[in-house]
């Protein structure tokens, strides 16, 4: 198949590999690489690249899956969201099962006679505010650069309907503040990030000017065997050539500029604002929050919050894997307490999580 077979070409991949242990041999040192993208971490395991890849060549996940990353606290907001009267829930269902508080859940909920409904995307949502007048119709608006220039376009077309029934919960979160956070972190120590291509496609290369700036190589790789090695080697170079700069090794999806328009309508309906993440904490700017123009849509305006106490389950460490601090056998709960059928955390849940990959590719 065209655009598959050919980033999967084991000749290719063997060429590569060829080149990364020829250039990791002469770097001669350790080297900790971060992919910042839930689909590269299963992508990674999938294919098991890790264990292709030279000992001092080591790859650690970081907060590229939405889900994961959301707080305990906005999971508990949604929940309490979802019970209010008349409301009906719209959800992506990778969100069903992320545990609040005391391991409630949305499909606990929804077991007990909440109207909960799994959506593929918010203008599903918006077509449940057509066909139910009657009742008040709330998405929880969640994902990165490459999910919010969608609700933003629901949001626009909402107001031109002229539709009062229809409101957003928005967790969104962008890529770049998070970057800066991991740079600054003392903890850690990365030489380089394989930047997400999803993401990249909206933002282009601006997110991650940071990253060369603080002498670390950037890479916007793809998803395909091909495109992860050949990302991986395009970090080794700039690492061997002290050369740092946002290279585009999936030039067949995102280019310098990005997209946008997509990123027009975006700003037309959020504005940054400061978000906390699971595993990074409280990050200025972080967020986007619905701007006062769409107030009337912003479901945290028509469905007041009151404090809600969150606490993390004992023992997760889903905010240390967040980070790249730990690997996921390193939870103690890891296939024992925590398992895909009985999640704890949401790096277990979600179909992009890191230790639901490493469950199904690496354990
Ligand atoms: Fe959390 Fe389960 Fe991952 Fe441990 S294995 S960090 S409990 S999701």
């Amino acid at each position: 198949m065209r655009f598959i077979d050919e980033y999967r070409d084991p000749e290719l991949v063997r060429k590569l590999l060829d080149a990364v242990h020829a250039l990791a041999a002469k770097i001669g040192r350790p080297i900790t690489l971060m992919e910042i993208c839930g689909t590269h971490t299963h992508a990674i395991g999938r294919f098991g690249i890790r264990r292709l890849l030279p000992e001092n060549i080591r790859l650690i996940s970081g907060p590229g899956c939405p889900v994961c990353v959301t707080s305990i606290s906005d999971v508990d907001r949604a929940l309490y969201l979802a019970e209010r009267p008349n409301v009906l829930f719209a959800t992506f269902g990778d969100m069903l099962r992320v545990p609040g508080t005391g391991g409630r859940s949305l499909q606990q909920m929804r077991a007990a006679g909440a109207d909960i409904r799994i959506v593929s995307s918010a203008l599903d949502a918006l077509s449940l505010a057509e066909a139910n007048p009657a009742r008040e119709i709330l998405f929880l608006g969640i994902g990165f650069e490459t999910t919010a220039p969608t609700v933003a376009s629901t949001l626009q077309s909402a107001r031109r309907k002229g539709l009062t029934n229809f409101s957003v919960f928005s967790v969104h979160k962008t890529v770049s503040p998070a970057i800066q956070a991991l740079l600054d972190d003392p903890e850690l120590n990365i030489d380089g990030f394989l930047c997400p291509g999803h993401v990249s496609v909206i933002t282009g290369t601006d997110a991650y000017r940071s990253i060369p700036a603080a002498g670390r190589s950037a890479v916007i790789t793809g998803f395909e065997p091909v495109d992860i090695i050949d990302g991986i080697l395009m970090s080794l170079q700039q690492i061997r050539e002290g050369r740092y700069e946002v290279a585009i090794q999936y030039a067949r999806g995102v280019s310098q500029e990005g997209n946008r328009r997509a990123r027009e309508s975006m700003a037309e309906v959020f504005e940054p604002d400061d978000a906390t993440w699971r595993g990074l904490g409280l990050i200025p700017e972080s967020g986007l929050s619905i701007r006062r123009e769409y107030a009337s849509m912003n479901a945290l305006n028509r469905f007041p919050l009151p404090g809600i106490p969150s606490v993390e389950f004992e023992g997760c460490r889903c905010g240390d894997i967040l980070r790249g601090v730990i690997s996921p056998p390193e939870c103690r709960l890891f296939r024992k307490a925590c398992t895909p059928v009985n999640p704890i955390g949401p790096c277990m849940v979600s179909s992009e999580g890191t230790c639901s990959a490493y469950l199904k590719y690496e354990a």
